[in-house]
């Protein structure tokens, strides 16, 4: 299905962006991988993705943080693979305290990683996508872009500008074959989320277990959590040619969270 194509996935050495990267690559993109961790354990998922699914993958470090890395990854994926068809902007940062606790360097982090980055990447992204009259833009936004939770004052503030952000660009760029949407998910069991959980404790003064359930699970109505294969395949749909008139669109994978 994206036999010839080239993808870039921000912050998939890890989680929901692995998930989607191999998903991608799967359906025959080649892929940019992006994100932190020790190099031995990306260049196995690197070199995993090439053999398993015959594709080419290459790994950036650009950190989300800073535009001219961001700006850089994708001239990368136009100069070594050929093009950027398909970005996915997934990279994000959780971090979780009171308003009057949270650390200003926290504030500009997650601003800077889960929308910022968003923004150059699609600047960067967009004209390569117009001058071959297609493209693909996904963000992985969050329940958190339609609702609020207490104590992630960052977070929700990113996530509901990312979904202001998808409408935007997806209304500038209609006419030229380029769709532009988010995927909302509910709680995913990745990495980010396990690592919020003795924040949460410390936050609300409860037990794992509490977190888990009263906290995490209390939003979602299914009582589960997501899955990364459940986002990564709509996330595959949402680069078919079947949804070549969905744009603009916020798609919540959440359990039934945002319906209450
Ligand atoms: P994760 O921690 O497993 O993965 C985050 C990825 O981002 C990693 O690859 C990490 O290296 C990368 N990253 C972090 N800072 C970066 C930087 N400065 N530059 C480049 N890469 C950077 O998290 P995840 O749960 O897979 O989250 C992925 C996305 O999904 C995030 O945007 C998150 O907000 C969103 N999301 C997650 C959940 C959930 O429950 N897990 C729910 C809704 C939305």
């Amino acid at each position: 299905m994206l036999k010839g194509k080239n993808a870039v996935v921000t912050g998939s050495t890890s989680g929901i962006g692995l998930g989607i990267a191999r998903e991608l690559a799967k359906a025959g993109a080649n892929v940019v991988i992006n994100g932190f961790g020790e190099t031995a354990a990306i260049e196995k998922e690197r070199a995993g993705i090439e053999r398993e699914f015959g594709v080419k993958a290459i790994y950036s470090p650009a950190d989300m943080t800073k535009p001219a890395e961001i700006a850089a990854m994708i001239k990368t994926a136009e100069t070594t693979l050929g093009s950027c068809d398909v970005l996915v902007n997934n990279a994000g940062i959780q971090y979780v305290a009171p308003i009057e606790e949270f650390p200003i360097e926290k504030w500009d982090q997650i601003i800077a990683i889960n929308l910022s980055a968003a923004f150059h990447a699609m600047r960067a992204a967009v004209p390569g996508m117009k001058a071959r009259k297609w493209g693909r833009i996904i963000s992985t936004a969050s329940a958190h872009s339609l609702v609020a939770s207490p104590f992630k004052a960052a977070y929700v503030t990113a996530k509901h500008g990312l979904a202001g952000l998808t409408k935007t660009v997806a209304l500038e760029t209609a006419t030229h074959g380029i769709t532009v949407n988010c995927i909302s998910p509910g709680y995913v069991w990745t990495p980010l989320v396990a690592k919020q959980i003795p924040e949460q404790m410390k936050a609300r003064h409860m037990t794992e277990e509490q977190v888990k359930n009263d906290v995490l699970l209390a939003a979602q109505p299914t009582k589960e959590f997501v899955t990364v294969e459940q986002v990564a395949s709509l996330a595959l749909y949402l680069t078919s040619d079947a949804a070549s008139s969905i744009t603009g669109a916020n798609f919540s994978i959440d359990g039934g969270w945002t319906a209450a």
